[in-house]
């Protein structure tokens, strides 16, 4: 026992719990009772602050708890942040409405700084029917699409909150910022949190009401194609597509990994870029009901416990291969940012309720992998990546149609001609993909799913299918910074968020963003 209720005061302590204990608030008062040794009736409130499920062998829940007396009152779960009035603060462009530029401008506010956000996309409620509308015509939205608008690529996602970047900055704080804007409490407590895409777009449109309401600005459907200098050279602005310009005293560019217009404006420009390693491979999609099983060993646990998701890695010949965005009960998206490029990658509403679990699972590529698209370019490995994603759009007809291969079919170069059922959005259609993907990321995912089969048994099946092209892992190129977040060469420049190399995903990407902005408005 960690501690005992002593004199009618919370205490916080550690239970372990099977699922079936942790079912209802009766259960878990019990619980706590046991481990606190008082009777049930002495305790008000059981809260939980910190749980996660341990599936290895004896499924449970660890959950870290405060125990509250009867009548106790409980104390706030954190303390709200405090935004600025920044109408008469300095000017700072923000470029790129995804986690990055958001959570930046929410820690402009806080600096007492007018964030001006430009974003080339539109707002969540249009950039939902222009979605459906995309799907309706099987045809990429090149403005507004899974990638792009209110949100960026988050917006439309599982909204996992996880990161391995603890080290970067406070995740509590992303996650607070969140739950300040309408995300369940819940996210503060699973070390496995997701929102779901469902009630994603109501938090950013909250985030743009808070933005707004303190002087803030966003200008939608501006599509950023260069920047403004001042007179010493430091950048001062930006000029946008339809010619209008947006001036501030630094610019923060949080445009994303897809933002391949400003790859190229900076490699014609000849300003400071890099080609970085990234992974590429597929999306592998399984019946939720087999994972479930393979995860909770057998059947019985599936209705206390939430759909199962699962994290694995192998290597094969010195290459990493890894599993990456697993969404159970999830859907297969069509990500790609241009017409002529098939992209997928996968999303799932709250519930995760779909009878689908789709992860990435992709091979790193590195700069050597590269060497056909030309000799040390920064932009090589953004060549390959697109040109993975052109054949893939040619091999399935074109459209958002994927193509797909049942997975040991794909494994044993078996030929395409049956297909499973699939929550793909597009269509799939049967292609050998061992034709489409590099040579060596396919001998690298045909090895790792045999060894994931060993690992997982029931992964290696012909029930589930692979779709291509999973590319948009991370982003294939840096755009250097120096230790004050400062551009290399371009002053006044403060690139972050994934799409400069330096985070991957929603809550690394959000800490970076808020990172540039302390750095921007921070007088050297
Ligand atoms: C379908 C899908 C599911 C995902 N699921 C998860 C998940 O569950 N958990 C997780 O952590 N991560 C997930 N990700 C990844 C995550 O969304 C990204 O890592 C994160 O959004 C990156 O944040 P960012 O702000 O750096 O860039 P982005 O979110 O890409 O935002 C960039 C913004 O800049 C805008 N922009 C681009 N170019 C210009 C320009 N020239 N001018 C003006 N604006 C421009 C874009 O329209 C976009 O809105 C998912 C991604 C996708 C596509």
């Amino acid at each position: 026992m960690i501690g005992t209720l002593v004199g009618g005061k919370m205490i916080r302590t550690e239970l372990k719990l099977r699922p079936e204990e942790y079912h209802t608030d009766a259960l878990l008062r019990a619980a706590a009772a046991r481990k606190a040794e008082v009777p049930v009736q002495d305790i008000g409130t059981v809260r939980v602050v910190r749980r996660s499920l341990d599936s290895r062998r004896d499924i449970h829940y660890i959950a870290d708890v405060e125990v509250y007396m009867t009548g106790e009152p409980l104390g706030p779960r954190f303390a709200p942040s405090e935004y600025h009035d920044s109408r008469q603060g300095g000017r700072l462009v923000i470029v790129g409405a995804g986690p990055a530029g958001l959570f930046g401008a929410l820690r402009a506010l806080e600096l007492g700084w007018k964030p001006i956000i430009v974003e080339r996309g539109k707002a969540v409620e249009q950039r939902k029917k222009d979605i459906t509308a995309m799907v309706r015509a099987g045809q990429v939205n090149e403005s507004s699409n899974w990638c792009y608008g209110e949100g960026g690529a988050g917006t439309y996602s599982d909204g996992k909150l996880f990161t391995r970047s603890t080290k970067r900055g406070d995740v509590g704080e992303v996650l607070r910022k969140l739950v300040e804007h309408g995300a369940e409490e819940e996210i503060l407590i699973d070390t496995h949190a997701h929102i779901g895409t469902d009630r994603l777009s109501g938090i950013m449109a909250n985030i743009r009401k808070t933005i707004l309401e303190h002087g803030g600005e966003y200008l939608f459907e501006k599509q950023v194609v260069d920047f403004i200098f001042s007179s010493s050279g430091n950048v001062r602005g930006v000029r946008c597509k339809d010619g209008s310009t947006v001036e501030g005293e630094a610019v923060v560019l949080a445009t994303g990994h897809s933002a391949r217009d400003i790859y190229e404006l900076f490699a014609q420009r000849g300003w400071a870029l890099e080609s970085k390693p990234f992974a590429l491979g597929v999306r592998v999609e399984h019946p939720q009901a087999l994972i479930n099983e393979i995860q909770y060993h057998g059947p019985n646990y599936s209705r206390l416990l939430p759909a199962a998701a699962y994290s694995i890695k192998t290597q094969v010949e010195g290459r990493g291969v890894f599993s990456f965005c697993m969404c159970p009960g999830g859907v297969i998206v069509p990500a790609a940012t241009a017409n002529g490029e098939q992209v997928v990658n996968g999303m799932s509403n709250a519930s995760r309720s779909s009878a689908f679990a789709n992860s990435g699972i992709a091979v790193t590529v590195s700069a050597a992998d590269a060497g056909a698209f030309g000799a040390e370019s920064p932009l090589d490995l953004l060549r390959f990546q697109q040109n993975v994603e052109r054949k893939a759009f040619a091999s399935a007809g074109g459209g958002l149609k994927a193509p797909a291969q049942r997975l040991v079919d794909f494994c044993e170069n078996k030929g395409a001609s049956q297909l499973n059922k699939s929550n793909y959005m597009g269509e799939c259609v049967a292609v050998a993909l061992a034709e489409v993907l590099p040579r060596f990321v396919a001998t690298s995912l045909q090895q790792a799913f045999r060894d994931f089969g060993r690992k997982m048994h029931g992964f290696y099946t012909n029930e589930a299918s692979v779709l291509a092209v999973e590319s948009r892992t991370s982003s294939p190129v840096r755009i250097p910074r120096d230790d004050h977040g400062e551009h290399l060469t371009l002053k006044g420049l403060y690139p972050c968020g994934e799409g400069a190399g330096y985070a991957g995903g929603i809550v690394s990407s959000a800490i970076d963003g808020m990172k540039a902005v302390e750095h921007a408005t921070c007088i050297r």
